[in-house]
């Protein structure tokens, strides 16, 4: 899955801007490289792609792929800290594109002002190496799963609504780990809660995008343990989490020949 490290070495700059990381003996130079080395896919310019996004370039990721069809609305910036009120009317993705070239100038930003769906998804999905759903709907939720299944690529998937929020890893390259469709099977009688509608707390989208951001460089660097199989339920109202163990479902339609 992992492209080789660019042949090029870090130049000093890159030594000081990374140094923090480098610190750390569970990343080091060599995680270092292969976030450089890494291109990542963000499904999502909104409450969660936001900080997913901030976070993931400002740690160096080499490429970012961001994908979103909306335009910045007003509404958005009591959350969407990608953006600001000089972006209202333009491209997320747009925005986003200079924002996180702002922030780190030697990454690539590939933005892409579009709903994902069917083969240009199933592409974008088989380029990366790790996947953040930070969608806000069921059909593209199921959609990437499906993609990310098909091409063995992780899934990192996001939510958050009103004062929860929740997150899981999905890695289809693990046996027994569950997908996205065994915890929420498509086609039940699932109600779509809306943020238009429901309302969200601004900081919730924060907590999740970011920590959404940390498992995907997990992920990209192999280290620690990721939350693979195990879905996390954030109340912030009382600021208490919840874990599930989600099984994998030997009947899943999507998954479950893929053993
Ligand atoms: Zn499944």
């Amino acid at each position: 899955m992992q492209r080789l490290t660019p042949l090029f070495p870090m130049t000093d700059d890159d030594l000081l801007r990374y140094s923090r990381h480098i610190l750390l003996p569970e990343i080091g130079i060599e995680g270092q490289e292969k976030i450089r080395a890494a291109r990542v896919l963000v499904v999502g310019a909104g409450g969660l792609g936001s900080p997913a996004s901030l976070y993931l370039a400002a740690a160096g990721v080499g490429c970012l792929v961001l994908a979103d069809g909306d335009q910045v609305d007003l509404t958005n910036l009591q959350r969407q800290i990608l953006h600001r009120h000089s972006g209202v009317g333009r491209n997320k993705v747009d925005s986003g594109h200079d924002a996180l070239l702002d922030l780190n100038p030697h990454i690539q930003i590939m933005p892409l002002p579009q709903r994902l769906s069917g083969d240009e998804l199933l592409a974008q999905v088989t380029a990366a190496d790790v996947v953040l759903d930070c969608s806000d709907n069921f059909a593209t939720r199921h959609a990437i799963n499906r993609a990310c299944v098909q091409a063995r690529r992780p899934l990192v998937s996001g939510a958050g609504i009103r004062f929860d929020g929740q997150i899981a890893v999905f890695d289809s390259r693990q046996p027994q780990a569950p997908c996205y469709h065994c915890l929420f099977p498509e086609g039940e009688d699932v109600e779509e809660v809306r943020c238009a509608t429901m309302g969200v707390f601004a900081p919730l989208t924060g907590i999740i995008g970011c920590m959404q951001a940390a498992e995907a460089l997990k992920l990209i660097m192999n280290c620690g343990q990721t939350l693979t199989g195990r879905l996390q339920l954030l109340d912030a109202l009382t600021m208490e989490w919840r874990s599930i163990r989600v099984p994998r479902d030997p009947a899943c339609p999507v998954c479950g020949q893929h053993v």
